[in-house]
């Protein structure tokens, strides 16, 4: 069977509380090999019946049927299981490229990818996957869960049902985040919640979908295919980049230090509400000049939704000294996008500048200000 009428789906199992067991010192840790088994056995997750009596055998041990069809086609699905098992705190950029470059190289053989991650640094790694991969004309959906899928009451179940419905029904092409009946834009997502089941939210962009009795698929908000532009991976992150969120008594002596990381070449600073910092000289003159030794700074809100603006003189002065506004972006896309954006070959120090205020993948809302006179 060649399962052309099939929707594929691949699941990169990358690790995470989803496929976490409590070890001997009663704490979670990866348990390898028993993720595929609990899915199999799952009749929410895999119908084995119908396998059974449709495919006469022909299923592989790792393909697996999901119980519902979506738009009328039955959706299969395979899974990569990681090694090691990660933490998503432990993850780094390197994790970010090997993700993207699995994708790459399975990317004509499937329909929709899926992939499962710890929820800790999920914000990043979506981001970082959404301006890794160029020209996505595919579904790509980060999920995980807060509750292990061993465990009698887990979220794991819903939300791995719900991305693999999705993927397998809609083509969304962006990398996306559904998590507690939600689908949202990657790199427009923040974790929110340790307790709740509703650990992410995108305080600044609605949702592409809800999951209620039925799916609502939000098409306008949803980025539209560029049939022009060829689905392409980039990889060549830069690693040389930092945030720093402002506090009352920083001090010049503190923000130099931070500025003068050997082979630093990014920067975010988080500053409070609509983009402002202490009006003092010293720090500005601090700013100005790792400005001046190219490093790229961008201003972002320590706020948990919202933007930046230049509203008030003391966030106009960022701009004046040539730190970069990021409008609205989280502090994860924002880290995520000038590793992106410092990578690109070729771009002198202004085109990088303007790289980072240009809307690459609707991480940012450009708004439009009024000169303060
Ligand atoms: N520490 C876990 C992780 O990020 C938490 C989780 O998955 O919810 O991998």
């Amino acid at each position: 069977m060649d399962f052309e009428n099939f929707r594929r789906i691949l699941v990169l199992y990358v690790g995470g509380t989803i496929g976490m067991k409590k070890n001997c010192y009663d704490v979670l840790e990866a348990a390898h090999n028993d993720f595929r088994a609990k899915i199999k056995s799952s009749s929410s997750l895999h119908d084995s019946k119908w396998a059974r009596e449709n495919l006469h055998g022909k299923l592989k041990e790792n393909q697996m049927i999901l119980p519902q069809s979506g738009n009328g086609q039955k959706i299969l699905y395979e899974i990569i299981e990681y090694t090691p098992l990660l933490d998503s705190s432990n993850m780094t950029l390197k994790d970010w490229i090997r993700i993207a470059k699995d994708i790459e190289f399975y990317y004509h053989n499937y329909n929709g990818f899926i992939v499962l991650h710890g929820t800790d640094t999920l914000a990043y790694t979506a981001s970082a996957l959404s301006f890794m991969l160029n020209g996505l004309q595919k579904t790509v959906i980060v999920t995980g869960s807060q509750i292990p899928i061993f465990e009698s009451r887990s979220d794991a179940n819903n939300n791995f049902f719900g991305s693999l419905y999705i993927c397998g029904s809609f083509t969304i092409p962006e990398v996306c985040v559904f998590f507690s009946n939600k689908l949202f834009r990657g790199n427009r997502v923040a974790k929110v919640c340790t307790e709740d089941l509703y650990a992410f939210d995108s305080p600044n962009y609605p949702a592409l979908a809800h999951v209620g009795v039925g799916i609502k698929v939000h098409e306008y908000f949803i980025r539209k295919i560029d049939y022009a532009e060829k689905f392409s991976v980039y990889t060549d992150l830069n690693p040389h980049v930092a945030v720093i969120e402002f506090f009352p008594t920083i001090t010049a002596e503190m923000l130099s230090a931070f500025l003068t990381i050997p082979k630093l070449q990014g920067v975010v600073i988080q500053s409070f509400g609509t983009g402002n910092i202490p009006s003092k000289l010293d720090l500005l003159e601090v700013l100005g000049a790792a400005v001046a030794r190219c490093i790229l700074i961008v201003n972002i809100t320590i706020s948990a939704k919202g933007a930046v603006s230049m509203s008030y003189a003391t966030g106009k002065v960022l701009q004046d000294i040539g730190v970069i506004s990021g409008e609205d972006l989280t502090v994860e896309a924002a880290l995520a996008k000038l590793c992106y954006v410092l990578g690109l070959p070729g771009l002198t120090f202004e085109e990088r500048k303007e790289a980072m205020r240009t809307d690459l993948r609707g991480e940012m809302t450009i708004q439009k200000y009024e000169e303060i006179k």
